[in-house]
C-alpha cells in the first residue's frame, strides 16, 4: 500500500528523541548528564499550579471557542501591549497547542506549493519539516560563527528569489542563543516590507536574555512589517510550562482566521485548564522568572568559560535562550578508541558511549561542526558532564 509520500519524508524531531532516551536512562538508574534537554529545569510556579486546580474547581471542563478562550486572549494582548509594545485586538490572537502548533498553523496558512521560506542556520530543526508539510521549500542562509549566527543583510538579499514567501526569524535563537538588536530589526523589517515577504518572528525564548540585552518584536518596528508579522510565543519556556501545551500567534486578522479555521478540524481548542492557568500566568507576579533567568546567566558564564579552556573545544558566547553551540571542528578527523569522529553524530555518539553524555549533533541544526549543549540542567550536573567531555577530549589521538 502506497502511504504519503509527503509525510514519509517528515524526520523525527531528533532534540524530544534524545531528551527522550537520556531521561528514560535516567529512569533505568544510569548515571546520564543530559545535555540535551529543551525545557527550564524548574518546576512550574505555584500560583500557576493554584490556578490549574481552580479551574477544576470551578468546572472548566468542557471545550472552550477553538482558537482560545477570550479571557486568555485579553491577558496575551495586555501581555503583548506590556511586554513587546504591540496593540492587537482578540480576535488577532490565536492560542494553540504549544508555540510548534502556531508554528504548524501559520505556515499551513500562508504557504503554497513550492513557496520558499528563508531559515538562516543553524537553525531549529522542526521549522524546515513544519514548512515541509505545508508543501513549501526551505532556502537556507550559512550564517558565520564570528557574526553571532546572525544572517547579514546581504545574505538575507541573495537568499530573495520571486518565490520568496517568508523569513523565519528565531529571535532569540535555538540552537545558537543570538539576539537581534534594535538595528539589525529595522534592517530585516525595511526588506521584508521592499520585498513583501512575512516574517515569523518565534519569540518562545523572549524573557531568556543576558548581558543586558534588551528582546524586541520585530513587529513592533513600524505598522509595514506588523502587517507581514507572525508573533509566535508560548508559555512553555518563560514560565516552565513545557507539558501543559499552551503557545500563541499574532498577526494579521485574515491570517489568525485561516489558523483558526485549520485548528478547529484538526485539535479543536487547547487544553481548557491549561489556558485558565496560563491567563493567570501571564498577569502574574515575575519573580519565579526572574530568579530562573539569574541561574541560567551564572550557568551559561560558567559553561562558556570550561568549554573555552579545553583543549579542541570552543564556545562563543550566547546572548539569549538556555543552549551553547560547542564548536567540535578540531575534533573532527580524530579518533576515539576505534571509531572514527567524522561529525556530530558519531561525536554525539562516542560521548554517550563512553562518557554517558547526552549532546544534541549539530547536524540536526544544519551545523555538522557543533552539537548543542543546554544549560537547563543543574550546575553540579554542568561541572560534572564538563569534566567528563574533557576526559573525551583527551582520549582523542
Ligand atoms: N520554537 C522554538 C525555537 C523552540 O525551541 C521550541 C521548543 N520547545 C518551540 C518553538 C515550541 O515550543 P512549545 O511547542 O513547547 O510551545
Ligand atoms: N525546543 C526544545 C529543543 O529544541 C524542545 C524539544 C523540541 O520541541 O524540539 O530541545
Amino acid at each position: 500500500m502506497m502511504l504519503s509520500k509527503k509525510n514519509q519524508n517528515i524526520a523525527e524531531s531528533l532534540t524530544l528523541a534524545i531528551d527522550a532516551k537520556s531521561k528514560k536512562m535516567s529512569a533505568e538508574g544510569h548515571d546520564v548528564i543530559g545535555f540535551g534537554a529543551g525545557e527550564p529545569d524548574f518546576p512550574t510556579p505555584d500560583y500557576i499550579l493554584k490556578a490549574a486546580k481552580e479551574a477544576l474547581d470551578i468546572g472548566l471542563t468542557r471545550y472552550t471557542p477553538s482558537s482560545g478562550t477570550l479571557q486568555l486572549r485579553e491577558a496575551i494582548c495586555r501581555k503583548l501591549e506590556r511586554d513587546n509594545r504591540l496593540h492587537y485586538t482578540p480576535d488577532a490572537i490565536i492560542v494553540s497547542n504549544g508555540a510548534k502548533h502556531s508554528l504548524f498553523n501559520a505556515f499551513q496558512a500562508i504557504l503554497n506549493p513550492g513557496d520558499e521560506v528563508i531559515i538562516p542556520k543553524p537553525y531549529w530543526l522542526s521549522y524546515p519539516e513544519l514548512v515541509k508539510m505545508a508543501d513549501g521549500v526551505s532556502v537556507f542562509i550559512d550564517t558565520k560563527e564570528e557574526n553571532s549566527f546572525k544572517p547579514t543583510i546581504d545574505e538575507l538579499k541573495k537568499a530573495l528569489t520571486p518565490k520568496t514567501k517568508a523569513l523565519v526569524l528565531n529571535n532569540p535563537c535555538n540552537p545558537n542563543g543570538c539576539v537581534y538588536d534594535r538595528a539589525e530589526l529595522v534592517a530585516i523589517a525595511d526588506l521584508a516590507v521592499e520585498n513583501g515577504f512575512f516574517i515569523i518572528s518565534d519569540e518562545i525564548y523572549e524573557e531568556l536574555v543576558y548581558d543586558g540585552m534588551k528582546h524586541i518584536s520585530i513587529a513592533s518596528i513600524n505598522e509595514e512589517v506588523k502587517a507581514l508579522t507572525l508573533t509566535i510565543n508560548g508559555m512553555s519556556k518563560a514560565y516552565a510550562m513545557t507539558g501543559w501545551r499552551i503557545g500563541y500567534c499574532a498577526g494579521p486578522k485574515e491570517i489568525i482566521s485561516i489558523m483558526g479555521n485549520i485548528q478547529s478540524h484538526s485539535t479543536s481548542n487547547p487544553n481548557s485548564i491549561a489556558q485558565y492557568a496560563s491567563m493567570i500566568a501571564i498577569d502574574g507576579p515575575k519573580e519565579e522568572l526572574e530568579k530562573m533567568v539569574e541561574e541560567f546567566d551564572r550557568r551559561r558564564l560558567y559553561m562558556a568559560k570550561r568549554i573555552n579552556e579545553i583543549p579542541g573545544l570552543s564556545c562563543g558566547l550566547p546572548k539569549g535562550a538556555f543552549y551553547i553551540m560547542m564548536n567540535i571542528k578540531r575534533a573532527i578527523g580524530k579518533k576515539h578508541g576505534n571509531t572514527m569522529i567524522d561529525g556530530s553524530l558519531t561525536f554525539a555518539d562516542a560521548l554517550l558511549d563512553t562518557q554517558k553524555v547526552t549532546v544534541v549533533p549539530g547536524i540536526a541544526f544544519g551545523a555538522d561542526n557543533f552539537v548543542r549543549l543546554s544549560y537547563a540542567i543543574s550546575k553540579e550536573q554542568i561541572e560534572k558532564g564538563l569534566d567528563r567531555i574533557e576526559q573525551f577530549m583527551k582520549e582523542l589521538d
